[in-house]
């Protein structure tokens, strides 16, 4: 839809469809330009929709207000190996409910604030905030370790 928004999202294949402003938040709706995945299971392109059911993803803040994004998630049906797989996006983790970047940020917020002040800024709560916080670790301890058994 709007140009500008589509580049500064900076996301593959994506465009905004629509933009809302609700209680200090933006609130982006997206849409997905590719019509089909390669099936994870058996290497074959697929654009057979099964269903669409939207999560709301939280992205950077943007102009001092918190972002969230209606993300589509998809479903296709593949009738090579008849299974059903769900479409995965490079820009979020599989079963999280915030980008990649998001969790980033705030990663690097509590290593430097803490995490009640990360909360408060962030108007997530502490709990949200904690959970990301072990997840990036726990994901840059895996990161290091196969980088160490790489190099031997
Ligand atoms: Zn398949």
């Amino acid at each position: 839809m709007d140009f500008h928004l589509d580049n500064l999202l900076n996301f593959p294949h994506v465009t905004v469809l629509s933009c809302q402003q609700k209680e200090k938040f933006i609130f982006l709706k997206l849409e997905l330009l590719n019509e089909g995945i390669v099936c994870p299971h058996c290497q074959t392109y697929t654009d057979n929709l099964h269903q669409n059911r939207p999560i709301l993803v939280r992205d950077l803040s943007i102009f001092g207000q918190g972002v969230y994004l209606k993300v589509p998630r998809r479903q296709f049906i593949c009738s090579h190996c008849d299974k059903y797989p769900t479409e995965e996006l490079s820009w979020i983790d599989k079963g999280r409910n915030y980008t990649k970047r998001y969790e980033e940020y705030i990663y690097e917020q509590v290593k430097t604030l803490t995490v009640e002040q990360v909360s408060v800024t962030e108007k997530l709560s502490s709990e949200k905030v904690q959970n990301i916080f072990s997840k990036q670790a726990q994901k840059k301890r895996l990161v290091k370790k196969i980088g160490q058994c790489q190099k031997s």
